[in-house]
Formats: C-alpha cells, structure tokens, sequence
C-alpha cells in the first residue's frame, strides 16, 4: 500500500512540476466554441450538425496522426429509433367513481416517450412510495402491494438509509422497470421530488414533444411489458391523493427529509389515448486510440469518454432556439482532443494503450455509451478503466473535485491522490439525490463490469457553490448554454492536467484498477450485466 503510493506520488509530482506545458485552457476554449458554433445546430444525435460536428473532431484526430479505432474507421455506427408522441390527438384523465376529470398535458402532467406507450389504457393507480426494491438493505416500496394490471405512483429519491450509489443504480430506467413489471404493474406515474427538482416544472415539460430515442435491438429493450409513463407536475399532486387520508404536501415534506413514504391504493384510475409516431435514425460514436508502448501491456485500454451529441433545435428561450451544448458536453469533448494531442505528442511513453470515444446520444438516454459497452470495438476484457467527463463546469476556480465512484473502486482511490498532489480537495457526491452517478455514460461502462468515475470542478464556498447554482437554473439544458458565458480557462487547463494524469497513471500502474471488496457494482465484474445484453 504504501510502495504504491509512494510511486504515485513521484509520478504524479512530475506531472504537476510540467503542469503548465501541458495545457493553457485556449485550445480547450477553441474547440468548445467550434463545436458549440450556431452551425451545428446544438449537435442533435443523429442530426446533420452532429455529424459536422463528429467530422469537426475526426479531421483534428487526423492532422494529429492519432489512429482510428472505431469499426468503420474512426466511426461507429449505432443504430437508433424515435418516437414521438401526438399530443393533439392523445389524452389523459383521471377517473374517480366513474367520473373523469380531464388533465391538461403538459401544464398538469406529460407522456414519457422512454417507455413502451401503448394506444389506450385505463387501470388503477396504486402509490408505491419511492417504488424502490433494494435486496441488498432488505427495503421493498413494493410489499403487500397488489400492483397487477395497475399503474404504480411513485415520487422520485429514496430513503436516507440507502446509499447514494444504490439509490441511483435502482432508481435507472431498467431497474425501474425490471421491479415493477415484475410486481404485474402496466405503467409508472412519476412525481418529481420537489425537493431534487433541478429545474422548473415549466422548463421540464418545454421540450416534452420532441421525439425521445432508443437504440435498436433486442438486446437493448428494457422496458418491454410496460403501456404507460407519465411525468406528474407535483404542484398538481393533491389531484392523486384526495381521500386517501394523506396529502402530497405531507408526502413532499417526507419525501424532502428523505423519510419513509406511506403506501397504498388511490382509489382512482388513469385513463389514457396516446399517439405516437416512429421511425428510425443513424448516428455514430467516434472511436481513436493512441497504443501504449508496452509489449503486454498495450492489449489494454484506458477508455476516455465524453458524449458530443446535445439537444439540438427546440423551443425558444429568450428567442434562441440552438441548444448549442457549449459546457455540455463540448467541454468534455473537447478536453478529450486535448488529453489525445498532449499523449500523442508526450516524450514519457505510456505502457497502455488509451481509447478516445465520444458518444452520440448521451441526452437520449446514455445509448451511445450503452451500444459501445455492449459492442465494443477493442476485446470487452481489454477496457481496464472509463474516465469519463461530462460537463465538468470550469465555471469557478479550481479548488476542489467532486468523483462520483469515489468510494467505489481504487480509481477513486487514485483519483484522490493526484489530486492532493495537485493541492485540490475532493469530495463525494454532494447531492446524491439527484443521481449523476447513473445520469451519464461511465454508468454503461460500470454495468459491464468496468471501474469508472466521473469528476466535477467542486464549490468550496458560498460564492462558488452560488455560481453552480445560478448555472444549473439558468444554463443547463437551455440555449445559454453556449459560447457567450464565462469560463475559467485556468480551471480547464487546471482539471485537463488531473485527467492528463490520472490516465497516465491508470496507463502505467502494473495493477489494473479494481472494485472495492464493498462496492455494490462489484458484481458486475463476474456477472456481467443485469438484462439480455450481448457482448
Ligand atoms: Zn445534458
């Protein structure tokens, strides 16, 4: 233990004595704004300015001389389906003894096109807590429960007694689904837990009626069985719970201290007329490697990846309809370019080999990420970490990081390391409700087995954390997230130089990283991932 860190701390001291040649935070910046530019239409997966914008990184990875490593060159095709849903022709109601009561699509609640939608429904509605079923703490929302044929209820969180980790691996789509179809339930009304709202119910249901997507294959269905999925503004919650003996506003303050949930039967069924319409789109991943130099060693990779694709043209905010994605997440492509350009042109070789990969269709699910972790181009085996970064906002100086699966392999572990080498604290994740963990692509890397973080420029005081703050209700998923706001190019260049070392440490250490003895996704390694995924 303490050899291995020794060694660390040597190699790491020698990174940060050369800190500054590494990176300046001008060409991160000039690659955000290039691919944040107005032309490629907020990089929509599988849009025109998505594959400008793809073409945009792979004549960089050329002029570079950096290989290809995807299955048609640097590209991956990943094959997608849209739905759409009609909301002029589709309706929803609430039936209480026989008497429906109309609601308002997208003021009261919305269709969730993520999930199978079947043309008419009508079933009762049973509230199911935070519908979580935990083996591993012995928690079950769903006991006693009689959910068959019927929808279930649910307010978004989860108890304070289950770990964050846990909290958002079981409250994914899959594991969602996997547990109340097996209960027999048809359907999920969900209610967002005011308390972790990230943005207001207006700003959720904005952009409702763009087409939703999923990857196309067996292997990827995960919400077979399921006839409806509506999102439920809590502001019109009562509506649910009248005669029940209970009200939302108690079950919201419950829900805010993370507090057990009561659960029952509404005594009220939803009745639904959805349309939707479909068809079937292409995108791709880019794919580059730069081999290690190693005899053995260079049969395995560090993955780094980031997603390139955003949400593309929608509805007008301030009258700019361009999503443009400038920090999410052209900043983690872009530092991408930059960590491939700074090992390309290194003088140290690395053991290892490393694999670049941006994903497509990040903002539609985690599908790019999710199709190259079923289907990866390099032998599955081969792929020893992902380093991910999405959205690492160096909007504020750099003092400190946030790791997501700090705690759960020896990646964190060296993730700390470097960092206190390079003077910066680190911490977990400061607001696990709100599921980051399983909310960007080092989640698909995890189900498979593979030790994965996710690392955040950190607020140490007030004044930074009300600039994260401001940024999440302002910019985040809307048009003003472009090249017009204010950045920290030394916290760019800053966070580069810790990503830059840790994958030459991950790269150069004999041992590849491993999980925590404790970690819940420890399992993942020996079973390989939950559901019919084909390798
Ligand atoms: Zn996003």
């Amino acid at each position: 233990m303490l050899r291995t860190l020794w060694g660390l701390s040597l190699t790491v001291l020698g990174c940060a004595a050369q800190a500054a040649a590494n990176f300046d935070g001008q060409s991160w910046w000039s690659t955000v704004k290039a691919l944040a530019d107005d032309k490629f239409e907020g990089r929509e997966t599988g849009s025109t300015g998505e594959r400008q914008a793809q073409g945009y990184i792979v004549e960089q990875l050329k002029a570079l001389g950096i290989e290809p490593a995807g299955s048609d060159g640097y590209y991956q095709r990943v094959k997608l389906r849209t739905t759409e849903i009609q909301e002029g022709s589709s309706s929803l109601a609430l039936v209480r003894n026989g008497h429906a009561q109309p609601l308002t699509l997208g003021e009261q609640a919305y269709f969730s096109t993520r999930y199978v939608l079947a043309p008419k429904v009508e079933a009762p509605l049973v509230f199911v807590g935070y519908g979580l079923q935990i083996p591993e703490q012995g928690y079950d929302d769903l006991a006693g429960l009689d959910l068959k044929g019927k929808v279930a209820v649910l307010l978004t969180g989860s108890p304070a007694e289950i770990p964050s980790a846990l909290s958002a691996h079981y409250q994914s789509r899959a594991e969602r689904w996997r547990v109340l179809k097996a209960a027999g339930a048809i359907g999920m009304i969900s209610i967002p837990n005011p308390a972790s709202m990230e943005m207001s119910w207006s700003r959720m249901a904005l952009n409702r009626n763009l087409p939703s997507m999923d990857l196309v294959g067996p292997e990827f269905d995960e919400t077979a069985g399921s006839q409806i999925a509506v999102t439920f503004n809590p502001a019109y919650a009562e509506l649910l719970f009248e005669g029940t003996g209970y009200t939302f506003a108690e079950i919201a303050a419950l829900g805010k201290d993370r507090k057990a949930l009561p659960r029952s039967p509404l005594g009220l069924s939803i009745s639904a007329v959805i349309h939707t319409t479909s068809h079937e789109v292409d995108s791709t991943n880019v794919v580059a490697r730069i081999p290690g130099r190693d005899p053995k060693l260079k049969s395995e990779y560090v993955v780094l990846s980031a997603h390139i694709d955003h949400l593309g043209v929608g509805a007008p905010i301030n009258g700019d309809r361009i999503y443009n994605g400038a920090m999410d997440n052209g900043s983690g492509s872009a530092l991408l370019l930059d960590v491939a350009r700074s090992l390309k042109q290194a003088r140290a070789p690395i053991k290892r080999s490393v694999l670049f990969v941006w994903v497509t269709g990040e903002e539609k699910g985690l599908l790019g990420s999710k199709f190259f972790a079923a289907h990866p181009t390099v032998p599955p085996k081969s792929m020893i970490a992902d380093i991910n970064t999405d959205m690492f906002l160096p909007v504020i100086p750099l003092k400190a990081l946030t790791v997501y699966g700090l705690a759960e392999s020896d990646l964190g572990d060296r993730v700390a390391q470097i960092a206190t080498d390079q003077g910066l604290r680190v911490q977990p994740d400061p607001a696990p409700l709100h599921n980051v963990f399983i909310r960007s692509d080092q989640y698909n890397f995890v189900r498979h087995g593979i030790p994965s973080v996710m690392i955040d420029v950190a607020a140490t005081d007030e004044a930074d954390m009300q600039t994260l703050k401001e940024w999440r209700a302002n910019r985040y998923h809307a048009p003003s997230d472009d090249v017009n706001q204010p950045v920290n190019l030394a916290t760019a260049a800053g966070y580069e130089e810790v990503i830059r070392a840790l994958t030459i440490t991950v790269a150069d250490e004999p041992a590849r990283p491993a999980w925590k003895q404790d970690s819940f996704f420890r399992r993942y390694a020996a079973a390989g991932p939950t559901g019919a995924t084909a390798r």
